[in-house]
């Protein structure tokens, strides 16, 4: 069978294929292969009526009667809904809000906190830059210093590494759940108990693995986790984050952005902060409402396909792109840098190969949008719910193509 063949076969055999008619294509649609679900994913149609109605029935029937009406409660109902279809997570744990930069932030502020007298946050070097820098940040403010693990960019953390740098001074440890660059999935599991047994608080993003792989936060042991929700979760752009905090920690952790909304009782407007209980104080102003809207029609979505059939599919969708690309692109100079093993591959495949920057404007024009990292870098993100084989095969063909006119 040739390799559109076997496409075909693999879209036949998929028990979700059809949802991908649940997605909004432009009118004008110039796409022919979208393979950058990992950075911003597509819109839902529910998505778009979603917003229509909640703009004209809910925003202007309800006007400020809505925030009692329900709208104040939405970072943790939406927060308990995402860590039920997709967190593995009890409710109550987890609240919908900020930007991941600025959750990443509040949480790992308040972890150093409760950490007193340990003097070092441990991190690896490819790391995401934002958390990079939002760490760095951090030690400056308090008098910490950061402790690098210098991962191999090609794959990812490991409990190894983590055991030989974690000590009795690390305060914290925090890691990309699924690496941003190589797609490489970490031991969350494993990582937890070496960092806990030397009494480390333990962070995760979750910004590359939420919505594509399972997680059991609860069950691994997380203490924290931050993640987007424009991604995978296909929310749309500069849609709110979510923020984790295990239940037993709540009482002892304080999050540094004390606003009105995580207070006891907002509308007091009494003198001075007091703290809600439980997960509500670690919000702090007023909730973004219509950015929040359409996270519960991707929620819907994924709830009914089930995530468990999702990482099912996103496999697949992993094992064709490197079928394809060790057919038809290594030939060309084309090299796999991430992991091969499925069991710590998560939802993309990166690619590299030097001058691939050049090609980023004629996949384009050709209607082929694969994601692309500096300096030799291409991300295949193909989002499981929306994604074909069929499109794959056609998106790594113009690649293909592309890269056989210029040899
Ligand atoms: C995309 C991404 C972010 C983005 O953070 P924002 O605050 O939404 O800009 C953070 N961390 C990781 C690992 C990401 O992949």
């Amino acid at each position: 069978m040739n390799f559109l063949g076997r496409a075909q076969a693999l879209d036949a055999a998929d028990p979700l294929a059809a949802l991908r008619d649940r997605y909004l294509t432009a009118a004008d649609n110039d796409v022919i292969s979208y393979l950058d679900g990992n950075s911003l994913g597509r819109p839902l149609k529910a998505t778009a009526d979603l917003l229509d109605s909640f703009v004209r029935e809910q925003w202007a029937g309800r006007l400020i009667r809505g925030w009692t009406d329900g709208w104040l409660d939405w970072p943790g109902r939406l927060g308990d809904r995402l860590a039920a279809v997709a967190l593995g997570a009890a409710p109550g744990q987890t609240v919908v809000a900020d930007s991941t930069t600025v959750l990443l932030y509040k949480l790992a502020r308040a972890a150093v906190d409760a950490r007193p007298g340990r003097r070092t946050i441990l991190l690896d070097t490819d790391n995401f830059p934002t958390d990079r820098y939002v760490l760095e940040g951090i030690a400056a403010e308090r008098g910490l210093r950061l402790a690098w693990i210098s991962t191999d960019p090609a794959a990812g953390i490991t409990p190894e590494q983590v055991a030989d740098a974690v000590d009795e001074d690390t305060a914290l440890v925090l890691f990309s759940h699924v690496a941003y660059r190589s797609g490489w999935l970490a031991d969350a599991a494993a990582i937890n108990r070496i960092a806990h047994a030397a009494g480390a608080l333990t962070l995760w993003d979750l910004s590359h693995s939420v919505g594509s792989v399972e997680l059991h936060l609860d069950t691994w042991a997380v203490d924290l986790a931050v993640g987007c929700t424009y991604k995978y979760l296909n929310g749309g752009p500069g849609a709110p984050a979510f923020g984790y905090v295990r239940k037993a920690l709540q009482p002892e952790l304080r999050q540094p952005i004390q606003g009105w909304m995580g207070h006891r009782a907002s509308f007091e407007m009494g003198p001075g902060y007091e703290a809600a209980p439980g997960i509500r104080a670690f919000v702090s102003g007023t909730p973004p409402i219509l950015a929040m809207v359409p996270l519960d029609a991707n929620l819907d979505l994924l709830e009914s396909a089930g995530i468990a059939a999702v990482r099912r599919k996103s496999l697949l969708l992993t094992d064709y792109v490197l079928e394809l690309a060790d057919a038809w692109l290594a030939p060309h100079g084309v090299t796999v840098s991430g992991p091969r093993d499925p069991a710590r591959r998560g939802g993309h495949v990166t690619l590299t190969r030097p001058g691939f920057e050049k090609l980023l404007e004629p996949l384009w024009k050709r209607g082929v949008i694969p994601d692309y990292r500096r300096p030799d870098g291409l991300r295949i993100g193909p989002s499981p719910l929306s994604t074909s084989f069929a499109e794959v095969h056609d998106g790594l063909a113009v690649l293909r193509d592309l890269l056989e006119s210029r040899a």
